[in-house]
C-alpha cells in the first residue's frame, strides 16, 4: 500500500489483540493486515501508546463490548492521507495523538450549540470501545478529528497526557483551582477525612474535590469534606452497581456543587501537552514493548510509573 503522498505502508503489522473479555482476559500478539483509509480518512503509525486502567475495565467486559484492539494514548505520524483530506492538520509526517475521543460530529445539539462540548458529542465515538485502538503499529483517524501534537519532544513522555494527563488537567479546569498542593493526607491513615481536612485547614472545608478512585465510598467522603460553595467533580467511575448515597440537604446546607468530568478535547489535550513541552510536567514512565503487554497488563496500578507500550522499532 503507498500513500497519497507516495509514501510506503508496510503490507502487515503488529497488534496486542485481546483475548477471551472476561475477567480472565489476555493479550496475544498478532500480526494484522494495514487498515484502510477511506478519503476522508487519514493512517496514523503509532509510536507508543500509554495503557491505563480504563483498558482493564474493558477488557473485563464491566463497560459492556469493546474492540479486541484496545489502548487510547497513542503517539505517532501521519503516514497516509484520504484523497478527499484538505485540512493543513491532515500532512504525512506530522506528530498526532488518538486518546479516547475519537470522533465528534461537530454538528449535534452538543458540539455546535451553546454547550459546544465536543467530548460529550451525542454521535461520541470512543477508542477501543467503538473503533479498534491504539495497541497497534497503525490506526484510522478522521480527518476532522486530527489531533496534532508538539514535535521534538519524546512519544512516550506525549503518551500520558492523552488520557490520564489530559483527564487530570481538564479536571483542574472544571473545578476552577490552582495546582499545587501543601498538605497530604492518606485516607487510609484518616478515621475521619473530614476531621483531618479542619484540622489542617484551621477550621475550613475543601474548595473543590477532584474524585478520581473508582468507588462510591470516595464519591460520597468528598461531599463530606467540601466547605460552602464546595465542588466535587466526579472524574473516577464506579462498577456500574455502586450509587452514591447522599441527602439533599448536604448540597442545600452548603450550596455545593457535583460535576462531572470526562477526559478532554482537543483543545485539552493542546494546552496539557504544553506542560510537558516546557518541561513543567516530566511524566514517570514504564516503558514496554508490545510483546511484553501480557505481563505487564494487570499490574498497572503497581508500576513506578505509567504504563507506555512501543508499537514500532524507532521511538521518538
Ligand atoms: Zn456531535
Ligand atoms: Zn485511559
Amino acid at each position: 500500500m503507498s500513500s497519497s503522498s507516495g509514501q510506503r505502508v508496510p503490507s502487515y503489522q503488529v497488534a496486542a489483540v485481546l483475548q477471551n473479555q472476561g475477567p480472565k482476559f489476555s493479550f496475544e500478539t498478532h500480526k494484522l493486515a494495514i487498515p484502510t483509509i477511506n478519503p476522508q480518512e487519514v493512517l496514523v503509525e503509532l509510536n507508543v501508546t500509554g495503557f491505563c486502567g480504563t483498558n482493564i475495565s474493558l477488557a473485563c467486559g464491566y463497560l459492556g463490548p469493546c474492540q479486541t484492539i484496545l489502548g487510547h494514548e497513542g503517539v505517532g505520524r501521519i503516514s497516509a492521507v484520504g484523497s478527499s483530506c484538505t485540512s493543513e492538520a491532515a500532512t504525512v509526517g506530522r506528530l498526532v495523538g488518538v486518546g479516547w475521543i475519537r470522533d465528534a460530529c461537530g454538528s449535534c445539539r452538543v458540539c455546535d450549540s451553546d454547550i459546544k462540548d465536543e467530548s460529550r458529542c451525542i454521535e461520541q465515538v470512543f477508542s477501543g470501545r467503538d473503533v479498534p485502538g491504539t495497541l497497534a503499529r497503525y490506526t484510522v483517524v478522521p480527518e476532522r478529528y486530527i489531533t496534532p501534537l508538539p514535535d521534538r519532544i519524546p512519544s512516550e513522555m506525549l503518551a500520558p497526557v492523552m488520557c490520564a494527563g489530559v483527564t487530570g488537567y481538564k479536571a483542574l479546569k472544571v473545578a476552577n483551582i490552582a495546582t499545587g498542593a501543601e498538605v497530604y493526607l492518606d485516607f487510609e491513615n484518616e478515621d475521619s477525612l473530614r476531621s483531618a481536612v479542619l484540622l489542617k485547614t484551621e477550621g475550613m472545608l475543601c474548595s473543590a474535590i477532584i474524585v478520581c478512585a473508582g468507588a462510591a465510598s470516595a464519591h460520597e467522603q468528598a461531599l463530606n469534606c467540601l466547605d460552602y460553595h464546595g465542588t466535587l467533580v466526579a472524574v473516577g467511575i464506579p462498577p456500574p452497581a455502586s450509587n452514591i448515597s447522599l441527602h439533599p440537604l448536604s448540597l442545600i446546607g452548603y450550596g455545593i456543587q457535583i460535576v462531572g468530568s470526562i477526559a478532554g478535547d482537543r483543545v485539552d489535550i493542546a494546552e496539557a501537552a504544553e506542560f510537558v513541552r516546557k518541561e513543567l510536567v516530566k511524566p514517570r514512565v514504564t516503558k514496554i514493548g508490545i510483546h511484553e503487554l501480557e505481563n505487564y497488563a494487570g499490574r498497572v496500578n503497581e508500576l513506578d510509573g505509567k504504563l507506555v507500550v512501543r508499537l514500532g522499532p524507532k521511538v521518538g
